[in-house]
């Protein structure tokens, strides 16, 4: 198996499986196949199948950090784009399912790979939450990520049917935390 995340720094029983789920996930066919199956992503120059190869090819592994974020922040992690080989987890925004945490690690590894793939671009530009960007790569793969260890709903109905048209009907989006993400 293919790592992905490791634990470099003090880690607890509850991270040490996340980051174990988020390892076999990246392995896992099925979740490759359902990126790959994505008609389009918004933002983005390239199409899902080939950003489903790029994940499948990086060989990169991402250290895993933690950080105690303001009381008033509301991120979960962020990403800098110069230590593209680090996340930084908010240890104030730990207290969540497997899934999410797992979803976390997934967006910030897209954001390396991203950054690393050649002639290919699919970010989300800024912090600044827009429906549109609900289905650029980033969200939209920690959102598959989310639903395969929680065993939750992706999304009900088919995602470029809302990239036309970014105002969906927002109850289907009832676990979704769009200004969370950094
Ligand atoms: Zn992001």
């Amino acid at each position: 198996m293919k790592i992905y995340f490791v634990n470099t720094w003090k880690t607890n029983e509850k991270m040490e499986r996340v980051t174990a789920l988020a390892n076999s996930l990246m392995n896992d066919e099925d979740f490759l196949n359902e990126i790959a199956m994505v008609d389009a992503f918004a933002m983005s120059d390239v199409a899902p199948s080939r950003i489903s190869e790029f994940i499948n090819i990086f060989t990169g592994q991402i250290n895993i950090k933690y950080y105690k974020g303001s009381i008033f922040s509301s991120a979960l992690a962020y990403f800098t784009p110069s230590r593209p080989y680090d996340i930084n987890i908010n240890t104030r925004k730990m207290n969540r399912s497997d899934g999410s945490l797992v979803a976390t690690l997934v967006h910030e590894l897209i954001h390396a790979v991203d950054k690393f793939a050649i002639n290919a671009s699919f970010g989300h530009g800024d912090n600044k939450w827009t429906p549109e960007k609900e289905y650029t790569a980033p969200y939209y793969i920690d959102k598959i990520a989310e639903a395969f260890i929680d065993k939750k709903p992706i999304h009900e109905g088919n995602v470029n049917d809302n990239i036309a048209i970014p105002t969906v009907n927002k109850s289907t989006w009832t676990w979704w935390k769009p200004w969370t993400w950094f």
